[in-house]
């Protein structure tokens, strides 16, 4: 099974393949930032609780709502500046507590796993950006040094102590993810109790301090379902900004198959063949996992085709 190619890879939902350029080395050039923000072609968005304003265009395509600069509600929000197309086209966020009311009513809020499935690449990419920066900012306010309120700097992509100088970045914390086959090339699929009824997905938990990645994905498949695994082989990742987590996608081989399940993080879980796997799902008995994750695409691999999955 070849699991690396690049077709797969670039059938992530939320993995930017938008062509934006981040422009890191601007983040601390307030005078080029000035400029940029000025110029008549930069584009915003406004994101705010991890929603932004889509519309539907003329021609059935939906997007993002920009806005020129000048017509950007600046008061009461956070710049975010999240990079640049193959046109020079500047993109920023504007973070506020709330998205703008519209006239029109053309435009809907949505959250990432909605919009995932209906904006262009380059717009998904700048909206989980957008969202990622947000959730970060959200959860620290406070400096994890000595507790002082920090303060937004590096065009969203820092927060700096006054009192102590300290300066904090963004966090990722990674998880691993992994679809997990038997010697009879069976797929191990698992259901955590608060999942919608019938919601069956490979199996998945955080790295630990001071672990390798391939040894999370040995300790949660040994911890939830009993399987000791052998072979890990890494396909690819996802940004998973719920708020803030990086899924790391691999293909690990079980040694044994005899299910011992933890009832705790997952309640169920079972070994499919593909015959068995779909089955399942035309009977309605098995709900396959959530179209936007990579754990769709994870058991797609193996599966050898489309799953016909929701977003949630
Ligand atoms: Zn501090």
């Amino acid at each position: 099974m070849s699991t690396t190619s690049d077709d797969a890879v670039q059938q992530i939902p939320l993995t930017g393949t938008g062509g934006i350029d981040r422009g890191a080395h601007h983040r601390l050039d307030e005078a080029w930032l000035g400029a940029a923000w000025s110029h008549p072609t930069t584009r915003v968005f406004v994101v705010s609780g991890g929603q932004a304003l889509i519309e539907e265009t003329a021609d059935g395509r939906t997007e993002l709502v920009m806005m020129p600069s000048f017509d950007a509600p600046l008061t009461e929000a956070h710049r975010y500046f999240l990079g640049m197309d193959a046109d020079g086209v500047r993109y920023f966020a504007l973070q506020k507590d709330a998205l703008p009311g519209r006239m029109d009513e053309a435009a809907r809020p949505a959250g990432l796993r909605e919009a995932a499935a209906l904006l262009s690449e380059r717009d998904n990419e700048l909206l989980v950006h957008a969202v990622a920066l947000e959730n970060w900012q959200r959860l620290h306010r406070f400096c994890s040094r000595c507790g002082e309120r920090t303060v937004i700097a590096a065009a969203g992509h820092i927060r700096r102590c006054p009192a102590c100088g300290a300066e904090h970045y963004p966090r990722t914390d990674p998880a691993v993810i992994m679809l997990v086959l038997d010697e009879d090339d069976r797929a191990l699929l698992g259901r955590q109790m608060h999942w919608p009824k019938g919601r069956f997905s490979t199996l998945a938990g955080f790295v630990e301090p001071g672990e390798s990645i391939e040894q999370a994905v040995i300790r949660e498949v040994a911890e939830e379902a009993g399987i000791t695994v052998g072979e890990v082989e890494y396909v690819a990742s996802q940004p998973w900004p719920f708020p803030s987590s990086l899924m790391l996608g691999f293909v690990a081989r079980a040694t044994g198959s005899e299910l011992r399940v933890d009832g705790e993080e997952i309640e169920e879980a079972r070994w499919f063949s593909r015959d068995e796997l779909r089955a399942a799902m035309e009977s309605g008995e098995v709900l396959p996992p959530s179209g936007v994750s990579i754990a769709a695409r994870l058991v797609e691999l193996w599966y050898g085709k489309p799953l016909v999955s929701s977003p949630w």
